[in-house]
């Protein structure tokens, strides 16, 4: 097949329906629908095959932090492939790219963090961590303490221990999951699980969760506590500030390893360079992935701490690897988009200036007649849209109204994503004020086409 650049958008469909199985997707629906081919891209926009322009609220998947179309990092990407496309760092062997990156993310991490162990994803980076810590307390001669806390409508990944350590109920019901030894505590989302709180005292409540279960099943039996600092596929669920603090006590208090899966917050999301940073967690690993190249290539890692890379070491060889654990032109890519965050203080500019006037453009949402909630940090929002104001009745779990408005919202340029009847935001960390005001302006068009859908069918 010669390109299929000059194609019809009608054949790319038709292929990409005959011989493409896609992620997260029902496919006897989508190839009813056909895909919507999406051709190029740059700073904050994307272009389908139809010329059709979209601004994309999303950052692909939560991870084009530095935005489309960033030389640096291409430029960077073909050197390094011209000089070391591929070796492998099993054989006693490393890189000039693996070691810088490695570095530089040891410098931007918290004090305590300073190895990095390298994989193509936050899947990977998550299977890693399991598969760490059980090999950590069994190095210290602990092998019982093997089970592994976290809190459902997680999101952890979608291979078979990022699934379990997930608390995505659709995900376990295929293909047996949970895994042996992980277990599920309340998520600390208040609109959902603590409405008649105060939010304060909902954020002690769910970290007592913790303690709870540690409790009932032995401290002497659990490995480690997993936990986005703010949680993206769930539905951009910040925490209550009650809550981390707790969580880190109990963690402290029980010897329990504390694992930050930073994959979403990393690398600049919340407006710091970590959500450890914005919610002072101290965390024995951290699972990155997304930000970390902002998506250029395929890299994630594990930042493990001193403590326990000083226990692993009593554990003699750790049986665990890809054949992709730092590949150089990933490993490129990662530095590249570093180096040009850091260049421009973009983690920075988000944090002082662009955050802020996101924040208070979607605080202007909780308004609208069809929002219950409006929650985010940083660059991540989310816009909980509910049948009946006042009150936290949602329109339960079909996600109806949450599609229609994305849909609507896709005609009108906008890329938002729908997490059940919660509309999702966490555009580049690139955007300027004026795209924010385009966005809202395009969401707040989306919202009351849903609510005069909303009036009309109900
Ligand atoms: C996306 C995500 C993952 C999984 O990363 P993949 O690269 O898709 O495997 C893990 N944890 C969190 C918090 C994520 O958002």
């Amino acid at each position: 097949m010669e390109g299929l650049h000059n194609t019809s958008t009608e054949t790319l469909q038709q292929l990409d329906a005959m011989h493409h199985l896609h992620p997260f997707t029902d496919t006897q629906a989508l190839n009813k629908k056909g895909t919507r081919v999406i051709e190029r891209a740059e700073g904050v926009h994307l272009w389908d095959t139809d010329g059709n322009q979209f601004l994309d609220g999303m950052a692909g998947l939560w991870c084009v932090n530095a935005g489309y179309g960033r030389r640096e990092i291409m430029d960077a990407v073909y050197q390094q492939m011209q000089q070391l496309p591929y070796y492998n760092t099993f054989f006693q062997t490393s890189h000039p790219p693996v070691i810088e990156l490695a570095a530089r993310v040891a410098e931007l991490t918290p004090e305590h963090l300073n190895r990095v162990f390298f994989c193509s994803s936050g899947s990977e980076a998550n299977d890693t961590v399991v598969r760490m810590v059980r090999h950590y307390w069994s190095a210290l001669g602990k092998p019982d303490k093997k089970i592994i806390i976290s809190r459902e409508n997680a999101y952890h990944g979608s291979t078979m221990a990022g699934a379990s350590l997930g608390g995505m109920k659709p995900m376990h019901k295929q293909g047996g999951l949970p895994i042996a030894d992980i277990q599920h505590i309340m998520q600390p989302h208040w609109f959902v699980n603590g409405f008649d709180e105060t939010p304060e005292d909902f954020g002690e409540r769910a970290a007592l969760a913790l303690e709870e279960r540690i409790l009932e099943l032995g401290a002497g039996n659990v490995a480690a506590f997993i936990a986005e600092p703010v949680q993206g596929a769930g539905g951009v669920i910040v925490p209550p500030a009650t809550y981390w603090p707790l969580i880190q006590k109990i963690c402290t208090k029980h010897d329990i390893l504390l694992v930050a899966d930073e994959v979403i917050c990393g690398f600049g999301r919340t407006g710091k360079w970590f959500g450890s940073d914005e919610f002072n967690i101290t965390a024995d690993l951290m699972a990155i992935a997304k930000g970390l190249s902002s998506g250029y290539l395929p890299i994630g890692g594990v930042v493990v701490s001193d403590r326990v890379v000083a226990g692993l070491e009593q554990g003699g060889e750790f049986n665990h690897g890809y054949t992709y654990s730092g590949h150089p032109a990933c490993a490129a890519a990662a530095v590249a988009n570093i180096e040009l965050m850091q260049r421009e203080r973009i983690v920075e500019t988000t944090g002082e200036r662009i955050a802020p006037y996101f924040q208070k453009r979607l605080q202007e949402l909780s308004a609208h007649p069809l929002v219950g909630q409006v929650r985010g940090i940083g660059l991540l929002g989310a816009i909980q849209l509910v049948p009946d104001k006042p009150g936290n009745g949602t329109f339960g779990t079909d996600g109806s109204i949450g599609g229609f408005c994305r849909d609507r919202c896709m005609d009108n340029g906008l890329i938002m994503r729908a997490v059940d009847d919660a509309m999702i935001l966490s555009p580049p960390l690139i955007i300027t004020e004026a795209q924010i005001d385009d966005l809202f302006t395009r969401a707040r068009a989306g919202i009351d086409l849903a609510h005069q859908h909303w009036l009309e069918t109900r």
